[in-house]
């Protein structure tokens, strides 16, 4: 298997990475080809090894210790693609972990508080906690400004009361960063970020959710949930603009993980189709197996430039990436399911049976296509960055 076939990388592409990017790509190529332990699924496990092997470091800005951006109060996007490229190679669980860390600490760079940068950062960059992002609602998915769960201020603090379901790290997380509305009569104006912790009075953690592929997530709920006015984070009002303007930094990302899945699976698929032979001789002999291995890395590579052009606009500092990051995100993510669907074609029957990789990268990669914006409203957010305004109609 060639080197370039064999890991995602940033020595080529190399107009859109700085010298400092490569030995990172390096590390998080190391772990995602070792040898995972058998039975060290644990969330917490993979924290540490994580931030053991220095990946944690693009999670956080560098006046925390994270790794130089441009900004040393931003992260860079460009760091972030190529360790989720690399884990998404390796392991879907490692891939959700390490996203997971930056996703639930983002809010937290953007909007807060010296103090609470101080108290939340440092540990997840240790991997000593984990982070959650939690948005998303039982009756709020897609059309997220419908969140219904409610922040009613109480003396000098607050009182949350709701339920939050698909929900990343639920259940592990040391800290959630909660989305509520503090003043439902001004829609999504009113929704404002809070940090809440598994031990706040009001806090339940209503059970896990089995998911196809291997992701800690479930459902979490608030009761009268306490939280003094420190946990606000940000101004009320703006927790829709700080969501916002995380999924926005981090939509690109979740192509990164699903270039590194496709990835995977054509390197499977070269090293399948030169060793199975069949009408005497190797299956990669016959056109229509070399058609699909030249469809699969052209679309891998169409997709990794989309990617790294939206995450090296955002580290050149473009305020909004959105276009992009959309094109990006949705791009990669439906030319990873083809990519996949096509090396389980190429594998045969074997391609079918659990645990061979092909097999498990076909049920990690689907659910990139659905979180964090699904495919249909990347189509939307594209054609409204496309039409003049008052072109596009009722959503
Ligand atoms: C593995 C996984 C991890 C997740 N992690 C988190 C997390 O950590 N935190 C969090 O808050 N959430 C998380 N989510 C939730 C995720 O963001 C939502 O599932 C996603 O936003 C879609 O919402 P929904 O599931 O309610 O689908 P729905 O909104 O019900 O959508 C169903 C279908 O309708 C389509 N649709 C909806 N509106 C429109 C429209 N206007 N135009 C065209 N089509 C439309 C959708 O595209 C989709 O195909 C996660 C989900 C998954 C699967």
């Amino acid at each position: 298997m060639s080197r370039r076939a064999c890991a995602p990388s940033s020595d080529d592409l190399t107009f859109f990475f700085d010298p400092w990017h490569a030995p990172l790509a390096e590390a998080a190529r190391t772990l995602a080809m070792a040898p995972w332990p058998e039975g060290e699924e644990d969330p917490h496990a993979v924290a540490k090894q994580l931030a053991a092997a220095g990946l944690l470091r693009a999670c956080v800005p560098a006046s925390v210790g994270g790794l130089a951006a441009r900004d040393p109060d931003a992260i860079d996007v460009r760091a972030v693609c190529l360790v989720r490229e690399a884990l998404g190679w390796g392991s879907g669980l490692l891939d959700t972990i390490f996203a997971m860390q930056g996703l639930g600490s983002y809010p937290i760079v953007l909007a807060g508080t010296a103090a609470q940068r101080e108290e939340y950062l440092p540990a997840v960059l240790r991997g000593e906690s984990l982070a959650a992002f939690a948005i998303t609602e039982p009756e709020a998915g897609t059309d997220v400004s419908a969140l219904s769960t409610v922040a009613r201020r109480d003396g000098d603090g607050w009182v949350l009361d709701g339920e939050k379901t698909f929900i990343s790290n639920a259940g592990v997380a040391g800290h959630y960063v909660v989305f509520a509305n503090a003043d439902p009569s001004r829609g999504r104006r009113g929704i404002t970020a809070f940090i809440v912790r598994p031990g706040d009075p009001g806090f339940i953690f209503r059970g896990a959710i089995p998911m196809m592929a291997d992701h800690p997530i479930g459902t979490i709920g608030f009761e009268g949930c306490r939280l003094g006015d420190e946990r606000r984070l940000g101004a009320v009002g703006d927790g829709f603009r700080i969501a916002m303007s995380t999924l926005d930094a981090f939509r690109s990302t979740v192509g990164a993980a699903a270039l590194g899945m496709a990835r995977r699976a054509l390197d499977e698929s070269l090293d399948r189709v030169t060793k199975r032979r069949q009408f005497g001789k190797a299956i990669a002999e016959f056109q229509t197996v070399q058609g699909y291995l030249a469809d699969m890395a052209t679309e891998l590579d169409a997709a990794r430039l989309l990617v790294f052009r939206a995450a090296w606009a955002k580290d050149r500092g473009a305020p909004r990436v959105t276009l992009e990051a959309s094109m990006g995100k949705m791009f990669a993510t439906e030319a990873a399911q083809r990519v996949i669907d096509r090396a389980v074609q190429l594998h045969g029957g074997t391609g079918v049976v659990r645990g061979v990789a092909v097999e498990r990268l076909y049920r990690e990669v689907r659910a990139l296509r659905i979180y964090e914006g699904t495919t249909e409203v990347q189509r939307l957010v594209i054609a409204g960055q496309l039409l003049p305004k008052g072109a596009k109609g009722e959503a």
